[in-house]
């Protein structure tokens, strides 16, 4: 018999199957993680064995190489992982090994991380008597003959301290015995005990639906906040079991805590397992194993949780899916729907892809029909959505405040506070002085060409498109009314935190940004000690946006709504309508009622009217229009390719020659109808020109969505391909942001 074998090296060379042969005596698998002899030297390497035949495949003659033994007594790639692994390294133009590591714990490779085994003892001979002038022998003894069973040795010390020495002597004499067996190290949650409730009739019409799904299909439940969509998640979850299936829950890494996975928890036991960057090493792999081994058929986790080996796959749920966190910013850049679409159709499996806020891309599906559309219209009991209000910002500094707080949130807090509510300020620190707008009449600077807003440059003291390269200096007096108000603009939380202080003196204020949530833990403490009482106000970035649940936040303020609209990226509507949905959900998710204050200079902007009445279905409309007009994504397609280098001049020169190079590639690969597929090559700096001494160049395309598309990327990656040794830090396919 023989094994095709990838050896766990990650250079383009070797990333390829090489053909061993298989001992007699050795059980070898597809997914065997195995040790082989390699290269010249026969140095011995790690691999992987991707497939097994009868035939080598190899003229006669040629030296095979025996396998030396396996790593793991189980194989640790399902067949179906190899298949994706193969399917990624066409689709992501990534190497195979590199897409085989993502489905496996890391400390699996070189073996740096083994099976915790727990120490049991117990009495050789339960009928004999004991005696020993050592007390604490017979203590122990004693200890054991009450329990009536085996012990684990560190239980042992823990009842009698000290006891260590006393047990080695036990064993040595044999009146006692010992085995092991093998612990998993498992992450901490609270599951809760609650009540399983009955299900309103919008969830059961959408759990009905989702049962009725064909394999392989994907469905968008579309449902408001606080709709109930987590209950219909765990009733899905449950028929899958019933089947005999098993499930895989992406949530956003942020919303992934304690509390989000004892709901699950509560109700499945420890038939979950739960995968994310902190858990610890040994967590980590004994989780993996225990989903491996099938102990654990539920899988709750980030983004590359939706590689997990869970067998007979009959449902993958995406909460959230409109995430950005959801796409994969190193190689392989994949994206977690893209991964788990494969799999559901390769296991005739289910996608379930739930928000409040769906990406525009999914809705788009959903309406041309190639996703099923499940609607959950209405709050669980009856609760109403925030009321939300608008603070024209205009308006108040021509009334003479310049201050970052409206009257209207001023007026809103101080009632708040009197109650004894709470209240969250949600701030989006990524628009921090980029954008440029006048304050007196709130119009933004934005690009001639494009409909974006324009990107403010210090060091040039002028304003510059990120799409089409336009540019112009920074004008003194707004170009609408005249005023000489117009100015870059931002605020941060630490401001914010200082202007509450001047308000209500005294105050309690926590903050979550990027500076305070430095280690693993902070997000969890600022939220719990936030949910405890311990702060009356929590002004944060994004972060606060989604998750958890605060029963006494009645009124959350958005202190500068127009920061992700005026962001300079064609999703800065979609985006903006996602952030201010998502942090109005937080207000009154309890008893009482919530309220919303969105502070902002462009009142009447579509994208804001659509966010406070919580219209999803016409700010679809309005955008869709708007991408069609412009064709943005999902109508075209973006590229982007980052060069950097020490010399700048010379990687200019070398980005123009590249840009002309693939131009002709791609309008060969076009072909002669599809000329006018390429709407746009861009060569130009980056919008971050310079990061740690390091020049940027970017080549920007914009390609027409047409049949013409696979042929194009093609053409993109076999240019990279031949230049991949030559400076280039990255190529992505509809990159997140454009920097
Ligand atoms: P979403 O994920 O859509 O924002 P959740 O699933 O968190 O909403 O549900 C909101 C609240 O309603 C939760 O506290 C949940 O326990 C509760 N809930 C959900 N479904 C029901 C139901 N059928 N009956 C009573 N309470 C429910
Ligand atoms: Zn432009």
């Amino acid at each position: 018999m023989f094994a095709k074998v990838i050896v766990d090296i990650a250079h383009a060379a070797v990333d390829r199957a090489f053909t061993y042969n298989i001992p007699a005596g050795l059980d070898v698998r597809p997914g065997h993680h195995v040790l082989v002899p390699f290269g010249q030297g026969d140095h011995v390497k790690e691999g992987f064995v991707l497939s097994v035949s009868e035939e080598s495949g190899l003229e006669d003659g040629v030296a095979v190489k025996d396998i030396l033994s396996c790593m793991e007594p189980y194989t640790v790639l399902l067949p179906e992982q190899i298949a994706l692994a193969q399917w990624m390294q066409e689709a992501y133009h990534c190497l195979l090994v590199d897409a085989l590591r993502l489905m496996i714990p890391a400390q699996l490779r070189g073996s740096r991380i083994h099976e915790k085994k727990e120490r049991i003892v117990f009495l050789a001979d339960a009928d004999s008597e004991f005696a020993s002038k050592s007390r604490i022998q017979t203590d122990v003894v004693e200890l054991l003959k009450k329990t009536g069973q085996p012990m684990s040795i560190q239980d042992i010390k823990a009842f009698l301290p000290g006891s260590g020495p006393a047990i080695t002597a036990l064993l040595k004499k044999r009146v006692l015995s010992e085995s092991s067996f093998t612990v998993f190290r498992r992450p901490e949650y609270i599951a809760r005990a609650e009540d399983v409730p009955e299900l309103t009739e919008e969830q059961y019409a959408a759990l009905k639906k989702v049962d009725a799904l064909s394999p392989g299909q994907t469905a968008l439940l579309y449902g408001v906040t606080g709709s109930g969509k987590t209950e219909v998640y765990l009733r899905c979850i449950e028929s899958c079991l019933q089947r005999g299936q098993g499930a895989i829950v992406l949530v956003p890494e942020i919303a992934l805590t304690p509390q989000t996975v004892g709901r699950f928890a509560a109700r499945f036991g420890d038939r979950i397992a739960v995968l994310h960057s902190r858990l610890s090493a040994g967590e980590r792999f004994d989780e993996w194993r225990r989903i491996r081994l099938g102990k654990a058929p539920i899988v709750i986790g980030a983004r590359s949780a939706v590689f997990a080996p869970v067998e007979n796959l009959g449902l993958i749920i995406i909460d959230e899916e409109h995430e950005t966190s959801y796409q994969s910013e190193i190689t392989p850049r994949y994206h977690a729907l893209d991964i788990a679409r494969r799999r559901v159709k390769t296991n005739d499996g289910k996608l379930l892809l739930g928000s409040a806020t769906p990406s525009l891309l999914s809705y788009y599906r959903a309406q041309s029909g190639s996703y099923q559309l499940i609607e959950l219209k209405h709050r669980v009991g009856g609760r109403p959505l925030p009321a939300v209000s608008i603070a024209d910002m205009r308006a108040e500094f021509l009334n003479g405040n310049n201050g970052i707080f409206s009257s209207l949130l001023i007026s809103k807090l101080g009632e708040c506070l009197k109650q004894g509510h709470q209240a969250m300020l949600f701030l989006n620190r990524r628009g921090y002085s980029t954008f440029v707008s006048c304050r007196a009449c709130g119009y933004v600077l934005t690009c001639d060409n494009c409909d974006i807003s324009m990107t403010y440059h210090k060091a040039q003291n002028a304003v510059r498109c990120h799409y089409c390269g336009a540019r112009k200096p920074l004008p003194s007096v707004c170009p609408n009314c005249g005023k000489p108000f117009i100015k870059y603009f931002g605020v941060g939380t630490e401001q914010v935190e200082e202007q509450i202080q001047k308000w209500f003196p005294g105050t309690k204020t926590v903050r979550m940004d990027a500076d305070t949530v430095t280690h693993r833990d902070a997000y969890e403490q600022i939220l719990s000690a936030f949910g405890r009482g311990e702060a009356q106000i929590l002004i944060g970035t994004q972060m606060i946006a989604k998750g958890h649940d605060f029963p006494n936040v009645t009124l959350v303020g958005v202190v500068a709504a127009d920061t992700t609209l005026s962001f300079p990226d064609y999703r800065s509507a979609e985006r903006t309508f996602q952030l201010l949905t998502q942090v109005s959900g937080r207000a009154g998710r309890d008893k009482d009622p919530g309220q919303v204050v969105m502070q902002t200079y462009v009142p009447d902007h579509p994208v804001l009217q659509f966010a406070r009445s919580q219209d999803y279905g016409s700010f679809y409309q309005y955008e869709i229009a708007q991408r069609k007009k412009c064709l943005y994504p999902p109508f075209s397609l973006f590229i982007r390719l980052l060069l950097s280098g020490d010399n700048e001049t010379a990687l200019i020169e070398r980005g123009k020659e590249y840009a002309k190079t693939l131009e002709t590639d791609l309008r060969t690969a076009l072909g002669a109808e599809g000329q006018s597929d390429l709407l746009l090559l861009l060569a130009a700096p980056a919008p971050i020109a310079r990061i740690a001494g390091q020049s940027r160049y970017q080549i920007l395309v914009k390609l027409l969505r047409t049949k013409r598309l696979p042929q194009a990327l093609h053409a993109v990656y076999d240019f990279e391909t031949s230049h991949r040794a030559d400076g280039f830090l990255k190529i992505e396919i509809n990159p997140q942001d454009m920097f």
